[in-house]
This record gives C-alpha cells, sequence and structure tokens, in this order.
C-alpha cells in the first residue's frame, strides 16, 4: 500500500512516520519543484509524478496551498482525498466564507473587499478594529493586517493599494473579543464513519500557534455537541475523507468558525502522545479506505511548539511524560522547528511539566509557557 502527499514538511513526515507501522509507504512531491522525496530523509526519490500518481492508492495533501494545475492533474486521478472541493475552501478565504454561509453555520463577520475604496464602508458596517486576510496564501498570521484605530485607515488603504485585489481580494473580519479558541479535530472515512478528538484549547502569540491543551478545560457537553454538529455538516457537504481541523473562537456558549483546514492541523499534534491512535495514523487510515482507530485520550496533554530558535539541548526529555518531535528544519524566525508533548495525569500534573520544561529552554521563544502553565496549577486548585 502506497501514498502520495502533496508537500514535504513536517506533516508529509508525521504522516509517513504513523504509516509505516501499518506497511504503508508514503512518498511526498515537493510543490515548489515537482521534485518526489522521501517525506522523512528528504531524499530525492528517483521516479516522475505522473508515474507515482498511477501507482500509488491514494493521494493526499499536506497544506491547500498547492498550485492549481498540480491540484488539477491529481483530481483527475480519481485518487485525491479529501475531494478539491474540500481542499481549495481551505485555501481561499472566499470560498471558505461562501461554504459557511450555505450551510448556515455561525463565523466572524466579514466583508469581501476587491478595491481598497471599500475598506471604508467595512469600517462603517463592522467598526474600526479589525483583521485584515488576504484570501490565498496566508498561514500562521503571515498575510494579514490589523486596523486598531480609524486614524490608521488612511495608511493601511496605501499599503493595501499595492496588491492586486482582483486576482487575490481581501476578506475583511471584525476583530472579536472571544474568550477563547477552541478546535476540533475529526476524521471521516468513505463510508460516513467519524471519530472526533476532544475539543483542544489553542493559544496564539502574534497570529501563531503556541501552544494546544487537550482535552480543553471546561468544555460543557452542550458545547462539543455544538463543534461535532458543525464539524458533521462541513464534511457531510463536502464528502470529505481524512482528517478535518476546524478552528472555532468561543464567546459565551457560542462557537463561531474562524477557519477550517482540510488536512490533519498543527492543533492535533498532541494526539501523537495523549491519544490511542494519532491523527497522523487516522488520516493514513481513512484515506487507505481502512476501518479508523479509537481517538480515546490516554493523557492531560499540552502541545508545545517550538518556534524560531536554533537546535538545543535534549535535558528536559528527564521530566516525566515529555516527549520532543524535531523536524530537522533550518532555523528562520517565526519558523516552527518541532514541538514537544507534555503528557500528565490531570491539569495540575501538567501545568508542574510546563514549569519544569521552562527551564530548559529560551523564554524569548516560549512566551506562553510560564503563564499557561500556573493558569492549568490554578484552574485545578479552584
Ligand atoms: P494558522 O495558520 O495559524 O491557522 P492563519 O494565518 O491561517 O493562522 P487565522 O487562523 O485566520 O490565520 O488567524 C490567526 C490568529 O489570529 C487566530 O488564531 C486568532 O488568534 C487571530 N484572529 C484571526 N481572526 C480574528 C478575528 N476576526 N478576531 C480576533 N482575532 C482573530
Ligand atoms: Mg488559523
Amino acid at each position: 500500500m502506497s501514498i502520495l502527499v502533496l508537500g514535504s514538511g513536517q506533516l508529509a513526515r508525521m504522516m509517513a512516520l504513523s504509516a509505516y507501522p501499518l506497511g504503508i509507504s508514503v512518498q511526498a512531491v515537493d510543490v515548489a519543484d515537482n521534485k518526489i522525496v522521501d517525506p522523512v530523509t528528504k531524499q530525492v526519490i528517483n521516479n516522475t509524478l505522473e508515474k507515482l500518481i498511477e501507482e500509488v492508492d491514494a493521494i493526499t495533501v499536506e497544506f491547500e496551498h498547492i498550485p492549481e494545475d498540480l491540484l488539477q492533474l491529481v483530481h483527475s486521478s480519481g485518487k485525491l482525498k479529501p475531494s478539491i472541493e474540500a481542499i481549495l475552501a481551505g485555501a481561499d478565504r472566499v470560498r471558505e466564507k461562501k461554504l459557511l454561509e450555505k450551510l448556515n453555520v455561525a463565523n466572524c463577520p466579514f466583508q469581501i473587499v476587491t478595491e481598497v475604496e471599500q475598506l471604508d464602508a467595512a469600517v462603517a458596517t463592522l467598526g474600526d478594529k479589525l483583521i485584515i486576510k488576504a484570501s490565498r496564501d496566508g498561514y500562521d498570521g503571515y498575510g494579514q493586517w490589523r486596523l486598531h484605530d480609524k486614524a490608521d485607515l488612511p495608511e493601511l488603504k496605501e499599503q493595501l493599494s499595492k496588491l492586486d485585489l482582483n486576482k487575490v481580494p481581501l476578506v475583511v473580519e471584525k476583530m472579536l473579543k472571544f474568550d477563547r479558541e477552541l478546535s476540533l479535530v475529526a476524521v471521516r472515512n468513505a463510508s460516513g464513519d467519524i471519530a472526533y478528538y476532544p475539543l483542544a484549547e489553542n493559544l496564539h502569540h502574534q497570529g501563531q500557534l503556541h501552544v494546544s491543551v487537550a482535552p480543553a478545560p471546561h468544555v460543557s457537553l452542550e458545547l462539543t455537541e455544538q463543534a461535532q454538529t458543525i464539524f458533521n455538516k462541513l464534511a457531510e457537504s463536502l464528502d470529505y475523507v481524512g482528517v478535518l481541523a476546524v478552528e472555532f473562537f468561543q464567546l459565551g456558549e457560542q462557537l463561531l468558525v474562524n477557519e477550517i483546514a482540510p488536512r490533519v492541523h498543527n492543533s492535533g499534534h498532541w494526539t501523537m502522545h495523549g491519544a490511542d491512535t494519532c491523527q497522523f495514523e487516522n488520516h493514513i487510515r481513512a484515506v487507505e479506505g481502512l476501518p479508523l482507530g479509537s481517538t480515546k485520550t490516554m493523557s492531560t496533554t499540552a502541545m508545545i511548539n517550538i518556534i524560531g530558535c536554533k537546535d538545543f539541548a535534549r535535558e528536559m526529555l528527564s521530566i516525566s511524560g515529555c516527549h520532543m518531535h524535531w523536524y530537522g528544519k533550518t532555523p528562520r524566525a517565526k519558523r516552527k522547528m518541532g514541538h514537544f508533548n507534555l503528557c500528565a495525569e490531570d491539569y495540575i500534573g501538567l501545568g508542574h511539566s510546563m514549569l519544569a520544561l521552562s527551564k530548559y529552554v529560551p523564554e524569548e521563544h516560549f512566551p506562553m509557557l510560564k503563564d499557561e502553565a500556573q493558569r492549568l496549577i490554578e484552574l485545578q486548585a479552584k
């Protein structure tokens, strides 16, 4: 059995690592040059894309920003999972918003802008605290601008006037004051079976995910049901096969969808050690047509991203329940270099493990670690 992944970064690598024990080999295509590589060793494989498309059982993606011609080519093979519609909805915020509206799924108030002059109307309707998002090719907070004050609008318009907004429109959103960010990672197979992981609570810093805690604390049954109902609507309408992540903003007891990711997701990395079957294995199982694995929670887990820093010693592995995954990438500012998974019996234990971890890692790259540890300790003490 074999799978081709479009994209050859850490998500392809983690899919490959979880596929091998099942006897499934994974090859990846670097979408920048169409070279075929082993996603773990990064060695170039002497094969053509056309031949590989014929040979493999299934083709999937590790990210949604795939060049259109490549996406069409793999779509026409009939092996692409999830479907092209799902990938395009994740790649294009205008399509994504249209899908959410069509399905009547609550999301963040927005306007689509194709000329800078329309920003005045957007401010009049949505207020002067806005997040402006390029509809394509954004990730980790890139391709986003923030307006905090109406007085800054002329300068922002000047900046945005340099973009071709007809080609890549903007989705302008009201900047929400939400209580917290949650995500639901779940998997669906071709027979329509669905397995959900518990909601994770996600902490962002400068538009980038730093910490996920799963299961998220204080989640009512109603909130879980709300998230799962939204997942079902999206997955069923797209006849979705594979892992799909839905990012939410929680306001009181209401969930608004921020965005969807038609793939394995950073806020699901905790499942590698905190769930019976991890998201990567479940994605592989789904696209290969195998039975889904149990998503049972095995521990209280925190996933902590290693962002923008060089390699460091591994002494933190002495902390009980500490696992590390280093992606082996060249360091760059704001680049995701790896992650830790910390597993504990409860939130208080998790908080203490996070405090222990904070002693081994450079604080400037882990700005949320100590405060979050303290919050988890106090949460349980209450
Ligand atoms: P990622 O790749 O990490 O998912 P992204 O670049 O796709 O990020 P978003 O998820 O849309 O972008 O936004 C990144 C973060 O910015 C959100 O997780 C949230 O913290 C903040 N954010 C986005 N939209 C809004 C909004 N309308 N109101 C308030 N905060 C927002
Ligand atoms: Mg996001």
